[in-house]
């Protein structure tokens, strides 16, 4: 029988912009299960992670990483969930019988974005992705597993979204010109940061198919500039605060082997 040992402390290791909202989605979600913990964000170095984890897991903690750690965690963890093995990077880790776990509730919360942006559950879609970082290496794993879907990647870097499709050859083709990828595209996602501090697009709306959804990884208050230009166009479309929200959730429920009160980790940050 496998111990999960119950955290004394919550910490998010990641980066000062990235992690703005989690505190609150997790203070929420804490206060509404009476449980007396705090839930902190820490700025480490790359260089300092793995002296930091293993301090906090002799410590008794859990927690998520964000920003730029999500990666080198998954090589610091003795054990990875499916899920985290095939994205290669871990948002959310803990302790079990004695071992670092990690496990990637990203790719369930887009999958839990798609669905609400969509209305239904999301499959036989074709899905222009731009972006080729962690975020995009997390759609990739949620489209492996919907029904006869395929995903066109575009990234500013073509040599690193090559790389990426390589790793999901049955899913994903690499494109160097943008309108390849948008070509008969049912879904588009930005996985880059472009609009989370500026008015910027990933692309023109205009050149996006007339019925495609359109989702946006970033989220910041009132819709990204992305999302709003969309709608007026027709499209359906959202951010990625439900993204956010849900790999959240499912972070608690990892740590404590319960569901938290969604409503209020929504009423949070809304
Ligand atoms: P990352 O690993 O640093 O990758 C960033 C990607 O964006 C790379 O493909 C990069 O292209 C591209 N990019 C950056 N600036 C660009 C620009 N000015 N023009 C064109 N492309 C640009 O970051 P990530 O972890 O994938 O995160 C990407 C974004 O997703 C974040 O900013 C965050 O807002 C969002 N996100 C949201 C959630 C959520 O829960 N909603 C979760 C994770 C991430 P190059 O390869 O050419 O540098």
């Amino acid at each position: 029988m496998t111990h999960v040992s119950r955290p004394g402390r919550l910490v998010l290791l990641g980066h000062p912009v990235s992690h703005s909202l989690s505190p609150l989605l997790h203070g929420a979600a804490l206060a509404s299960a009476g449980l007396d913990i705090e839930y902190e964000a820490i700025d480490v170095a790359p260089a300092r992670l793995e002296h930091e984890i293993r301090a906090l897991v002799a410590d008794g903690a859990a927690g998520n990483a964000t920003i730029p750690h999500k990666e080198a965690l998954a090589g610091l963890c003795d054990r990875l969930t499916p899920t985290a093995g095939l994205a290669e990077a871990v948002n959310v880790w803990w302790v079990e019988d004695g071992e670092l776990v990690g496990d990637n509730t990203d790719v369930a919360g887009f999958h839990a974005l798609a669905r609400r942006v969509l209305g239904c559950p999301p499959g036989c879609e074709r899905v222009a992705l731009i972006g080729a970082g962690g975020a995009a290496a997390a759609v990739l794993t949620a489209v492996g597993d919907w029904p006869e879907s395929r995903v066109r990647v575009f990234n500013r870097d073509p040599a690193r979204a090559r790389r990426l499709c390589a790793r999901y050859p049955d899913v994903a083709r690499a494109e160097t010109v943008i309108e390849e990828a948008l070509a008969g595209a049912t879904m588009v996602v930005n996985a880059t940061p472009i609009g989370l501090l500026d008015e910027g697009f990933p692309v023109a709306v205009e050149r996006i198919p007339e019925r495609a959804a359109v989702i946006d990884l970033v989220y910041r208050q009132g819709d990204t500039p992305f999302v709003r230009a969309a709608r007026e166009r027709g499209h359906r479309a959202g951010d990625g605060l439900a993204m956010l929200v849900e790999q959240a959730a499912l972070s608690f429920q990892r740590w404590f082997g319960r569901e938290p009160n969604r409503q209020a980790m929504w009423a949070a940050v809304t």
